[in-house]
């Protein structure tokens, strides 16, 4: 056992909607019986990059004692491809363009590096 970050998911706030599955590089993040559950604490590195994903702010990242992370084994976690992340201006899918994740008034998008300098320069 180790002290290290990792995800926390919050149940009660988790809808289940699945958003966060797929961004997880490490494939840490399934959904089971409705809710998202960190399937294997091995796999989850403590990055955090799906906390701002997660439309309910189910999502946390916190300091505890656990396994160590197995960079190994995530790496050989099969990943998938999502379809269902596009920009929110273009409509291209990652098998396309660069995808960020975005908030904007309390809502999770995804933009292309070709559409976000209209963002940023309006
Ligand atoms: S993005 Fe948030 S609400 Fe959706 S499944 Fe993941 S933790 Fe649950
Ligand atoms: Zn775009």
């Amino acid at each position: 056992m180790v002290k290290r970050t990792i995800v926390k998911i919050d149940e009660e706030k988790c809808t289940g909607c699945g958003k966060c599955v797929a961004p997880c590089a490490e494939g840490a993040i399934e959904i089971i019986d409705g809710k998202a559950k960190v399937v294997s604490e091995e796999l989850c590195d403590g990055m955090g990059y799906c906390i701002g994903l997660c439309p309910e702010g189910a999502l946390t990242v916190e300091e505890r004692d656990t396994v160590e992370f197995d960079e190994k084994k995530a790496k050989s976690q099969p990943h998938t491809t999502d379809i269902s992340i596009r920009c929110f201006k273009c409509n291209k899918g990652e098998d396309e363009v660069y995808l960020l994740p975005l908030r904007h008034k309390m809502k999770s998008e995804w933009v292309c590096t070709r559409c976000l300098p209209m963002l940023i320069h309006g």
